[in-house]
């Protein structure tokens, strides 16, 4: 199917094939070189041992991981959602996403989304057979610009895709921002999908908002949450959506045939992460904070200029030592071979020109000495 053609490949597939040649340290990759909590595997280990979970779950997800899920998102943002109803279990964030953008638009439809975007973004709108319409986070800063949102808003757009934390910038909206975008949505009657896979990943002084807690939002967005994300468990893909129960009925119908059901033991698991006291999230937000401070204020020294990361595994710079290169993706390729580390160029997530083609992005949720050394490889670039 042509229109699916520009999707046979993508830059994390070949970033990690000349990472795996060059013997380079991965900084493309998006996931922790840490698992999560041990007390999280000892309760899937037991639902396999005990035979919880080994067989198809209910369709929609676990009925006590629904509750979870429910509860998770009333005692951090007061937004009361009925697990029967208004939530479903997925396999992963991706699937909740994806099923999102099939189940809510329609041929032609468009659907707004930042850029830089997620890379399944545009793989899900094309799959809808609806049509992309990116606006830029402005750089240097990769703030979201509310009125290039507003010329983007159309007769045609139905849907907007939104992420907050945001990957691959690391930028956290500001409820400033998220306020203004909510009064677009309403006054266009757009639906929303927010993505917030990285809801427990924010540093301080940059908290996470679900834009579903601000006035007439609730009714009109889908929120999607990751536990691989929120628990360091990338492997056991699961995710979920919440919203109102319209909405929710949609995507219900079409995940249900995608992939039917996933990670039963996992789904009992995840029902107890979600529960774990308010000391593990902070732990591990703090965990991350420090890993990010040793890649930001190593990467300054080398002469990168490095756009705070308020949230995520990512830490976005300009091109630094690498300014020769024409571009991102140019200088992405070649420094594996210069100097052992892979980074993500950002451009090829971006429509427009001038957005990406000089800003990498680099993750940081890797262990300490695992960053020390690929600081210490970058000096090669002096
Ligand atoms: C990782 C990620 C996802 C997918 O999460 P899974 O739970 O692994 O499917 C979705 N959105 C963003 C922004 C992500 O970074």
């Amino acid at each position: 199917m042509p229109r699916m053609e520009p999707f046979a490949t993508s830059i994390f597939g070949e970033m990690s094939t000349i990472a795996a040649e060059t013997g380079a340290i991965n900084l493309g990759q998006g996931f922790p070189d840490t698992d999560g909590p041990d007390e999280i595997k000892m309760v899937a280990r037991a639902a396999i041992a005990e035979g919880k979970g080994n067989q198809y779950p209910p369709v929609h997800g676990l009925p006590d991981l629904r509750a979870a899920i429910a509860e998770h998102q009333e005692r951090f943002y007061g937004l009361r959602v009925d697990p029967a109803t208004d939530v479903v279990v997925t396999t992963g964030a991706s699937e909740a996403i994806q099923s999102a953008l099939l189940a809510l638009c329609d041929t032609g439809d468009e659907v707004v989304v930042f850029e830089p975007w997620f890379d399944i973004y545009a793989v899900g709108i094309a799959l809808a057979n609806a049509t992309r319409v990116s606006v830029p986070l402005r750089p240097p800063a990769f703030r979201p610009d509310i009125d290039a949102l507003r010329a983007a808003i159309t007769d045609r757009t139905r849907l907007l895709l939104l992420n907050t934390p945001h990957n691959p910038t690391g930028v956290v909206f500001t409820p400033e921002e998220l306020q203004a975008i909510a009064d677009l949505a309403i006054e266009r009657d757009l639906i929303v999908i927010s993505d917030e896979a990285y809801e427990h990943l924010w540093y301080d002084g940059h908290p996470h908002v679900p834009i579903a807690t601000l006035p007439g939002m609730a009714e009109r967005t889908v929120t999607i949450g990751s536990a691989g994300k929120s628990f360091s468990f990338t492997g056991w893909k699961v995710g979920w959506a919440t919203g109102p129960t319209d909405l929710i009925r949609a995507v219900r119908a079409v995940r249900q045939h995608l992939s039917f059901v996933s990670g039963g033991p996992f789904q009992y698991a995840i029902a107890h992460a979600l529960r774990m006291p308010d000391s593990y999230f902070e732990d591990f937000r703090h965990g991350l904070q420090e890993q990010r401070d040793i890649l930001t204020s190593g990467l300054r020294e080398l002469g990168f200029h490095a756009v705070e990361s308020e949230g995520t595994y990512f830490l976005t710079t300009d091109l630094g030592p690498l300014s020769d290169y024409p571009d991102a993706l140019t200088a992405a390729r070649e420094l594996p071979h210069r100097a052992g580390v892979v980074a993500i160029p950002l451009q090829v997530f971006c429509d427009h020109a001038g957005v990406g083609e000089r800003a990498l992005r680099w993750a940081y949720c890797k262990r300490p000495e695992v960053l020390r050394e690929a600081l210490g490889r970058l000096t090669a670039l002096a």
